[in-house]
């Protein structure tokens, strides 16, 4: 995963404003300097890095530090705690509860790997001791159901769709009252997807949320998508009010830095990350201990 490129990046930046004489003003800005540039390079916005810039800076006021004060420390402490910031924006997403019903709508651009997160998402869910259940409520695109079918049979989770009907709407609340009805516990809709944020897209996104009234919305993003992330990610949160966030690709090349303006743009956390085109290839993610591994 190339973000551990980024964890280098800073680490580097941090080791070595460790190793000045004296750490004033100028060493500081040389750092910041540094980790700016190591995240514009794993494709976090321009706007995103400058935020981050600035709050390391308001942390560490040098001038305001008494004397004595280990300053290596507390750069190296405001550093590490904006990068988790920015994966974790410390409002704890919506968990669902086994034996409690609850509906989880994902969202997200076609290709983004939305369809076999659902499923990943469902049989993490499974494994657990939760009665999860699959709607499919992508009824634009030829093969969503299909897909969605076979990848539920596989991991033997109960599913529900149509071959005729073309209001995702109603096939989003018939599968969320059929569910309900059979006990799960666990509501999974998936939407369509099309390919652009196109207006029409973004109103289905609203209508189905509204009837379905989800517990959580799932922005999953494709973590390679780099730049387009902060914007794509917006548009989301202004149609579905994104909760929580799922990163999928990151056992390829990407860069992670769309996911950290992923989650600038929606204020949600990560809170799993896709590693793999199978079932299992799905991780919990946590902000902490990622980071703390990241900047080594
Ligand atoms: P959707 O259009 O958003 O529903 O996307 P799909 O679920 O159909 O996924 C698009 C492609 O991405 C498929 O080939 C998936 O196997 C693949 N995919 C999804 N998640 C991951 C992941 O975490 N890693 C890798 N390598 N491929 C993934």
């Amino acid at each position: 995963m190339v973000l551990a490129e980024l964890g280098r990046g800073i680490a580097g930046a941090l080791a070595r404003m460790k190793e000045a004489i004296v750490v004033d003003e100028r060493a500081l800005a040389d750092c910041l300097n540094e980790i700016s540039r190591a995240l514009l390079q794993a494709d976090v916005r321009f706007e995103t890095v400058r935020d981050i810039r600035a709050s390391i800076k308001r942390a560490v006021n040098l001038d305001a530090l008494a004397d004595g004060t280990d300053k290596r420390r507390v750069i190296q402490k405001a550093v590490f705690g904006e990068i988790c910031r920015m994966l974790d924006p410390g409002k704890p997403s919506f968990t669902p509860s086994k034996g409690k019903p609850s509906v989880v709508m994902f969202v997200g651009l076609q290709g983004s790997g939305k369809t076999t997160t659902c499923t990943k998402y469902a049989d993490y869910h499974r494994r657990r001791g939760f009665k999860p259940a699959l709607v499919c409520a992508d009824t634009f695109r030829a093969g969503a159901f299909d897909q969605l079918k076979q990848n539920a049979t596989k991991a033997k989770i109960p599913f529900y769709g149509s071959y005729t009907e073309s209001d995702p709407v109603k096939i989003a609340v018939e599968g969320v009252d059929k569910f309900r009805k059979e006990k799960c516990d666990l509501i999974i809709v998936d939407t369509s997807g099309r390919h652009k944020q196109e207006a029409a897209l973004l109103e289905e996104m609203r209508q189905v949320s509204e009837a379905t009234k989800p517990d959580l919305v799932i922005f999953v993003m494709d973590g390679s998508i780099g730049q387009a992330a902060f914007d794509q990610a917006q548009a989301f949160k202004q149609s579905a009010s994104v909760g929580a966030v799922i990163i999928t690709k990151m056992d390829g090349h990407a860069k992670g830095g769309g996911a950290l303006s992923a989650v600038s743009a929606t204020k949600s956390p990560v809170i799993f990350i896709g590693t793999g085109e199978h079932i299992p290839d799905f991780v919990a993610f946590d902000a902490k201990p990622f980071v703390k591994r990241l900047l080594g």
